[in-house]
């Protein structure tokens, strides 16, 4: 079986209401899944993170290295990628196209092997994981107050145990949304709260440290990334456990942060990482440092397939009678293309999603949807 193919897919809808995290404003969602095809018919399927049209770019200028090669050397294909572009890339968009293709690799090999991935990365600890819900961005023309609240609490009456918000807008501001909801929460519900870099370190802590009292379970991205030093300090003066990772990108980029402790929970992306390969790598090192890893996931059926095979085999850490169990960003905002894109959406029940058992992914891809939303004028 060789490499015949690599192609990519752009995936975009125009959003009628726009909404911001604190670093970033959609007004529409654009996606980018990776094709792998062998000369036997074989087909993997993969994702990046990021923007689509470079992650695209990036992956046509990876994919002389593929063709004509044997797709289920993951290790080596990794290896040699990487190499080709260290000298400029290292992390960023050069990791998140290697990534797409790496899980794609993934795909093919599960596939011929007539197992899912899980099984190659070791086995199966689980087959399904409680997710929790992420939305609560600022919409808009809406009062963030009282649109998180009703919105969490709509992730309550949907079975949800968990739900994250958005906050790194403005420190008084966030802190009244979170107030309002975990009063529309109950006191039962776990909450999280994402600044997605938005503050400075006198911010994080003090947001923190008045956010204590509302029950949160971790605050995600409270300063830039670049910035490991402030992180360490955010997590020193207050309470709440720290949580990132999302854009810190092979080994390489998480090992000062696991090693210095930055986090209490690292949070790598696998599209965005550098796939399978290089995400066990990351789950290793946190599990060696005591640190526990809960993947950041933000993209189609395809990547929450891809990080729910890897779920299913994450080993708990520690091992013992009733395991900390991984849980699952269940993205909730608008996106039609998010499960329009396989046959069969991965979609919760009560608050639980099934991992899907077939090989590879576990997913078929949906071609009609491809159609559908690929950019308008491609
Ligand atoms: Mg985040």
């Amino acid at each position: 079986m060789k490499i015949a193919e690599v192609r990519t897919h752009l995936l975009e809808h125009k959003l009628d209401t726009a909404f911001e995290s604190a670093s970033m404003r959609f007004d529409k969602r654009v996606h980018v899944l990776v094709e792998i095809v062998c000369d036997d018919g074989t087909t993997g399927w993969g994702e990046c993170l990021g923007p689509a049209g470079p992650n695209a770019a990036i992956v046509a200028a990876y994919t002389p290295w593929l063709l004509g090669k044997d797709p289920l050397e993951t290790e080596k294909h990794w290896a040699v990628l990487y190499n080709a572009l260290r000298d400029q890339g290292q992390r960023g968009l050069t990791i998140t196209a290697l990534s797409g293709i790496d899980i794609a690799l993934w795909d093919i090999k599960g596939k011929h092997f007539g197992v899912p991935v899980s099984t190659l990365l070791g086995g199966r600890f689980r087959d399904s994981v409680r997710a929790y819900a992420t939305g609560s961005f600022k919409r808009d023309g809406v009062d963030r107050v009282a649109d998180n609240a009703r919105e969490v609490a709509e992730h309550r009456a949907a079975g949800f145990h968990a739900a994250k918000i958005k906050i790194g807008f403005d420190p008084d501001e966030d802190l009244r949304v979170i107030a309002a909801v975990r009063e529309a929460a109950g006191s039962d519900m776990r909450l999280m709260i994402d600044a997605n870099h938005g503050y400075d370190v006198m911010e994080a802590v003090r947001v923190g440290q008045a956010a204590a009292e509302y029950g949160i379970d971790w605050l995600e991205e409270p300063v830039l990334p670049e910035h490991l030093g402030a992180y360490r300090e955010v997590r020193a003066r207050q309470p709440l456990p720290v949580a990132g990772g999302e854009t810190w990108h092979t080994r390489w980029g998480m090992r000062e942060p696991i090693e210095t402790r930055c986090i209490d929970i690292v949070q790598p992306d696998i599209c965005g990482v550098g796939g399978f390969t290089e995400m066990k790598r990351v789950a290793d090192m946190a599990a060696l440092h005591g640190i526990r890893l809960i993947p950041h996931v933000w993209g189609t059926a395809v990547q929450i397939a891809a990080a729910l095979q890897f779920m299913a085999a994450m080993v708990p850490n520690p091992v013992r009678n009733n395991p900390i169990e991984p849980i699952l960003e269940f993205d909730r905002t608008h996106n039609p293309f998010r499960q329009a894109v396989v046959t069969s959406p991965i979609e919760h029940q009560n608050g639980v999603v099934a991992i899907p058992d077939g090989p590879g992914l576990g997913i078929e891809i949906d071609r009609n949807a491809l159609r559908e939303f690929a950019p308008k004028g491609t």
